[in-house]
């Protein structure tokens, strides 16, 4: 009579006359079979046949195993050197935006101390440094923020916060930048509404800081426009620009850490290429989402949403 006892099984379909199978077991998942048949005449398997095939699951098991873990080991080794090259990449690129702006502050700062200039070239000379440590701050600043992100040490301050009127703030800081520029700054923002939300105010802040800036840096004619909607329970804000847009190649990796559009040194466009991952990890601790649409030449419509309560457990 066949045997049953789980683990050798004798089956009698028309071709197959007997069948031993043996489960492959992998650290207690099933990963396959393994077994011998007979065609010509009934078989009945010895023990030894038995032990003959557990050998080989045995051995089948390990080679795979193996093999799994050589393909571990090489997707970790790929992993390292890409997170090394762009550790790499990031340092030389900071190095660059620190130098540029300290050299300005130097340069002009020595310059102001010969007394042969006049006021209106003072006034530019000190603007310049002005400037230049600005910069210097936001880098900085960027440094420090992703470096809390990444250890887990950022908090979020939550707090009622009136929408309508932190847009309009935000209007009011970037029109004067706009307006140099030749671009129209639209605010779609209603201030006799009362459009409470209860979030961060400071991460709020700080992703429209990092949209608008990147909106004018890369806009060059046409309008950039932002305000919301509300979707769900969430306030779905939006940063549209009609500027240079982002290929759909760079999309997937601006929002990683250390990554921007041009990655040369000799690049147009200053800055840390943290921004929009800083932003992102703002976002989802907030509980919220970011994403860009873009076309090249046309521009980009960035997109993230904010829970408008919190979750109370
Ligand atoms: P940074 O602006 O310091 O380079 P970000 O993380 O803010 O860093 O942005 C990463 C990259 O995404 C930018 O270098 C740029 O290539 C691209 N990018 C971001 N916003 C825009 C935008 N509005 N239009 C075109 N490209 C953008």
């Amino acid at each position: 009579m066949p045997k049953d006892d789980g683990v050798r099984q004798i089956l009698e379909p028309q071709e197959v006359k007997s069948l031993m199978t043996l489960p492959m077991m992998n650290e207690g998942k099933l990963i396959g079979f393994l077994g011998f048949d007979s065609v010509k005449a009934h078989h009945y398997y010895t023990e030894k046949e038995e032990l003959l095939l557990k050998v080989f699951s045995d051995m089948l098991v390990n080679v795979t195993n193996r093999k799994l873990m050589e393909k571990e080991l090489v997707a970790a080794k790929i992993k390292a050197e890409e997170s090394d090259k762009l550790k790499t990449s990031f340092l030389a690129n900071m190095s660059h935006e620190i130098r540029t702006p300290m050299n300005g502050i130097i340069g002009f700062a020595g310059l102001l101390k010969e007394t042969s200039f006049n006021d209106q070239e003072h006034n530019e000379y000190v603007g310049i440094i002005e400037k230049s440590g600005q910069r210097m701050l936001n880098i900085i600043n960027d440094i420090v923020d992703i470096s809390k992100i990444e250890s887990g040490q950022m908090e979020l301050e939550m707090n009622e916060v009136d929408v309508n009127n932190k847009l309009s703030s935000l209007y009011s800081k970037f029109k004067d930048e706009a307006f140099s520029k030749d671009l129209e700054l639209i605010c779609n923002a209603d201030l006799r509404i009362k459009e409470n939300i209860v979030t961060d105010e400071d991460k709020l802040v700080s992703v429209f800081n990092n949209l608008l800036g990147n909106a004018l840096k890369f806009t060059h004619s046409g309008a950039i426009t932002f305000g919301y909607d509300k979707v769900n329970d969430f306030i779905q804000f939006y940063v549209k620009d009609t500027g240079e847009g982002i290929t759909p190649m760079q999309r997937e990796l601006i929002f990683e850490r250390f990554r921007q559009g041009n990655e040369s040194l000799t690049r147009k466009y200053e800055g840390s290429g943290l921004g929009l991952s800083i932003s992102k990890a703002y976002i989802q601790l907030l509980g919220g989402e970011i994403w860009v649409e873009s076309e090249v030449g046309k521009g980009s419509n960035f997109y993230f949403t904010v829970p408008i309560q919190v979750e109370t457990v």
